[in-house]
């Protein structure tokens, strides 16, 4: 494992533990299968978690696996302060209090304003007195580090970054968001004030590994490397050394040991111009394809009508970066034929996924368009035959 200061000289594996995608099992996390990827990871060097208030299950589950095998000194555990759902300064307490309890410890070393996507937003929490909070917590030791996960556009990301001491920041950065959110452009501004800067989606939600058009598998296949593709978004970015860490939601125990042996030996600096280019290639190949740029990250949901916002959005862009009927049985799979009903006809137009969506994608509009072309009148029929034989009344069983 390699890894990179803080501001402070705390050495940070350039590898983070993403703590958001850990798998399911009964309506709760599999704790047993996230204990051993997350020791393995351990074991390999990682020493920084990322979890977050919202992320179902996730701090309870970090929380109890750090206890459990006696690693909670050695490690730096990120949580997130829900700051959208604050409205007072009690409410900030209320919130850390809980936190500190789920993850059973006395104190956060890296604790994120989550998602600020405008400075609107910084500055609303400046108005409840977060900053005088963030001295006091800080001043007791119960937050040893300050920092905010954003997903906004550049202007503003500079704005909040010049406006307040951050100890660290987390973007959204990978070779298809060069240019989008904070971009390149914020990258190098929050290193050129000396702090660390946290990667958050650096496979677009593994979408750069799982939905890569042919053109862009035959492209990375062609550069005699043999990389994977997510060996070529991960060293894309560790190519940069303003980078500090890059988090990866990691959920099994082979993604686990692919992503530390990429981590210890990918070093700053060491892509080619042949390199580039087919990193530019493979951009080419999937901006050519894509309909929506839906990162699945699933901050627009729950829709209060139940539609499955980013499971449409998957299966629309697998329908171009696949192909039409790989889309369309994705769609049969996921969304069409589950007992409560998810499609994009149920859509009230409320606008509520739009205020929360990082991408700021028009999903009202958007999410028509998709649910026409993936259900055309035979499928439409299709799927409506196939739900009332699934879901008929059983009378009498
Ligand atoms: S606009 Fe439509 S899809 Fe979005 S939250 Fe409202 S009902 Fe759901
Ligand atoms: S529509 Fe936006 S908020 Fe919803 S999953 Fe996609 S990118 Fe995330």
């Amino acid at each position: 494992m390699q890894y990179r200061k803080d501001r402070t000289g705390n050495e940070l594996s350039i590898l983070g533990y993403g703590c958001m995608r850990f798998t399911r099992k009964g309506g709760g996390i599999d704790l047993d299968k996230a204990e051993k990827e997350l020791m393995a990871a351990y074991r390999a060097g990682v020493n920084y978690y990322d979890t977050a208030y919202i992320y179902s299950g996730s701090e309870a589950a970090v929380g109890e696996i750090l206890e459990r095998n006696g690693i909670r000194e050695k490690v730096h555990i990120a949580t997130k302060l829900p700051q959208y759902l604050i409205g007072n300064r009690a409410a900030v307490d209320r919130y850390f209090n809980e936190e500190l309890s789920r993850l059973r410890t006395t104190y956060v070393d890296y604790y994120l304003m989550h998602m600020l996507t405008d400075v609107a937003m910084w500055e609303k929490l400046k108005k409840i007195g977060i900053l005088e909070w963030i001295q006091e917590k800080k001043r007791a030791g119960a937050i040893r580090n300050i920092g905010f996960s954003y997903h906004g556009n550049t202007e503003n990301f500079l704005k909040i970054l010049n406006d307040y001491d951050w100890d660290f920041c987390q973007i959204q950065y990978n070779y298809l968001d060069e240019v989008a959110q904070a971009g390149r452009i914020g990258l190098k501004a929050a290193a050129a004030k000396g702090i660390p800067v946290i990667i958050m989606e650096p496979l677009r939600g593994g979408k750069l590994v799982n939905a890569l058009p042919e053109a862009a598998k035959k492209a990375m296949q062609e550069s005699g490397r043999g990389w994977s593709p997510a060996e070529w978004g991960l060293r894309w970015l560790y190519d940069q050394p303003e980078v500090t860490v890059v988090l990866s939601g990691m959920n099994s125990l082979e993604m686990v040991e692919e992503n530390c042996r990429i981590a210890s030996e990918a070093q700053a600096g060491s892509l080619t111009e042949a390199d580039f280019e087919t990193v530019a290639k493979v951009k080419r190949a999937i901006l050519e394809k894509e309909q929506v740029g839906c990162t699945g990250c699933r901050y627009c949901m729950p829709c209060p009508k139940g539609v499955d916002i980013p499971g449409i959005f998957r299966c629309w862009n697998a329908m171009y970066t696949e192909s039409k009927s790989a889309g369309r049985y994705q769609f049969i799979q996921t969304v069409g034929l589950t007992r409560e009903p998810v499609f994009a006809t149920q859509c009230i137009q409320c606008g509520r996924c739009e205020q929360h969506c990082p991408q700021g994608i028009p999903i009202r509009e958007k999410i028509r368009e998709a649910d026409r072309a993936l259900r055309p009148l035979p499928y439409k029929i299709a799927i409506q035959v196939a739900r009332s034989f699934m879901f008929r009344k059983t009378a009498g069983k």
